[in-house]
């Protein structure tokens, strides 16, 4: 058996593990980085990035289609899907050169293959042993699916969806949450019948229901079905389609089955269990300096209990680096990474909703939605949607919630106010570019702070 050391030795890649690599190098560590499939991971080769082309694909399509409300004669003649494909892979492919280019600049050692943790700080890849001072566990997470509901054929996880090379009819989308919506809302885009079935009472259900209220109205008049608080029963399939049946009694026919139940720890067979990694069902439990129950055995990303994005795997990744490297890194508050779901229209949020916020901070917590419908830019975009502050007695903003086309760019200041604890009298006085969508925040704070400008009383 070979051995070989570092400073570092990551296990997995993706989001997580290649921005500790890249952040460990800069700070002078020698970093080894296993990867048994891409280095990028899921965010670049499965998810952020593929599903975001596929978005931005359908807008184009949207405009070309509804191109007469802005007086412009446009038509859409169709969907030419490996047009898209490529457009959507060409993307991937500039990002993934430059992510191995990146990885070349910073000396990180990369290894091709599978990774064992076989105890200490010891991956094992086809008998050569990488041994770390420190070891980060950064294996990701798969598409999950329901007992009894097997993947295969006509049934399908985001993977298979993102690599389609035709457009289907009909689609049932299991699963109203983040990834089930963006498929929906591009499929419905290029002209495909969808319907979302979602066993808790909202779509979005993680978000603030004031988001998933506009959400569902929204995705109404683009006749996008959904059925929520119903309860997915199975799923038959021949070759004419899948037929899915519902605990309400009623089938639903499609061409294919979308299965978005969430994603699970991809914890399994790396060893993890057998050196004595402490888990539960299957994530990696950590403090909240991400040091696992082993001395000098870290864990990022996905396998992490919370919020499954790739900018916390990445904050994730530099918190470790600096970390072992003695810079004693401020530990992350996960309520203040923003969300973005990227559907039309979108959803985007950061902090508290209004019910944790009640729960943390009692019936004296105070709320102010702004309609989009007061805001210039967002209606020469024609978009609807509305903005919403949610502020602790006393205290700062301590929720932003948004809805509406292109929000998501807007999280940016949001962050920034609720992670630098803004009061709604701190954000007032800023200005804001006229006209922009970025209008809406500030008057939603003017508001919060007894001053309303664009506002009915
Ligand atoms: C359809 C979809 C859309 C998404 N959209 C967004 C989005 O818009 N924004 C966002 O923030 N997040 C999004 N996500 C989530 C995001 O992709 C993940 O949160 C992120 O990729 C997690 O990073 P990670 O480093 O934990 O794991 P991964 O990116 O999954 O990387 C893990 C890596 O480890 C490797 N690996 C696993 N086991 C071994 C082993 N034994 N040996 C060697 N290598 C191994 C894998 O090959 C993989 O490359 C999306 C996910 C999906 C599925």
């Amino acid at each position: 058996m070979t051995d070989t050391s570092a400073d570092l030795v990551i296990l997995g890649g993706g989001s997580g593990g290649y921005a500790a690599a890249f952040r460990a190098a800069e700070l002078g560590l020698s970093v080894i980085l296993i990867e048994k499939d891409k280095l990028g991971g899921t965010c670049l080769h499965r998810g952020c990035i593929p599903t975001k082309a596929l978005l931005h694909a359908a807008e184009v399509a949207d405009t070309a289609r509804e191109g007469e409300q802005f007086g412009v004669k446009t038509t859409l003649e169709g969907i030419d899907i490996a047009g898209v494909n490529k457009y959507k892979d060409q993307i991937v492919s500039r990002l993934y050169k430059g992510l191995q280019g990146l990885a070349k600049a910073h000396k990180v050692t990369l290894v091709e293959g599978t990774g064992t943790f076989v105890g200490g700080t010891s991956v094992e890849v086809e008998g050569t042993r990488y041994t770390g001072k420190n070891l980060l566990l950064a294996t990701g997470s798969y598409s999950k699916t329901l007992p009894g509901l097997e993947l295969g054929g006509r049934v399908i996880a985001s993977e298979e969806a993102l690599s389609l090379d035709y457009i289907p009819e009909k689609v049932v989308v299991l699963g109203g949450g983040v990834i089930g919506v963006e498929f929906a809302s591009v499929w419905a885009s290029f002209g495909v019948d969808v319907t979302i079935v979602e066993a808790l009472p909202r779509l979005v259900p993680n978000e603030d229901e004031f988001a998933s209220k506009q959400l569902e109205r929204a995705f109404r008049r683009r006749k996008i079905a959904f059925k929520t608080g119903v309860k997915f029963t199975g799923a038959k399939q021949d070759d004419n389609g899948v037929s899915v049946s519902l605990e309400s009694g009623e089938t639903l026919e499609a061409d294919l089955l979308l299965v978005a139940v969430g994603r699970g720890p991809n914890t399994a067979g790396h060893g993890y269990e057998e050196a004595g990694v402490r888990m539960e069902r299957g994530f990696v439990l950590t403090d909240d300096r991400l040091r696992t129950n082993l001395p000098n055995v870290y864990a990022v990303g996905d396998i992490v209990p919370g919020l499954q994005l790739a900018h916390r795997g990445f904050q994730q990744g530099i918190f470790i680096a600096e970390e072992i490297a003695g810079l004693n890194p401020r530990a992350i508050d996960e309520s203040g990474i923003p969300r973005v779901t990227y559907s039309h229209p979108e959803v985007a949020s950061v902090g508290l909703t209004e019910a944790a916020a009640k729960d943390k901070f009692g019936a004296g917590v105070t709320t102010f939605t702004y309609d989009l419908a007061g805001n210039g830019k967002s209606q020469i975009l024609k978009t609807s949607g509305a903005v919403k502050l949610v502020k602790a007695p006393d205290g700062p903003v301590v929720g932003l919630h948004l809805v509406g086309d292109r929000v998501g760019e807007l999280i940016g200041e949001a962050q920034l106010i609720y992670n630098w604890e803004a009061f709604p009298e701190d954000v007032a006085p800023l200005v804001h570019a006229h006209p922009t969508q970025t209008e809406a925040l500030g008057e939603a704070h003017l508001a919060l702070a007894g001053k309303p400008l664009h506002v009915h009383s």
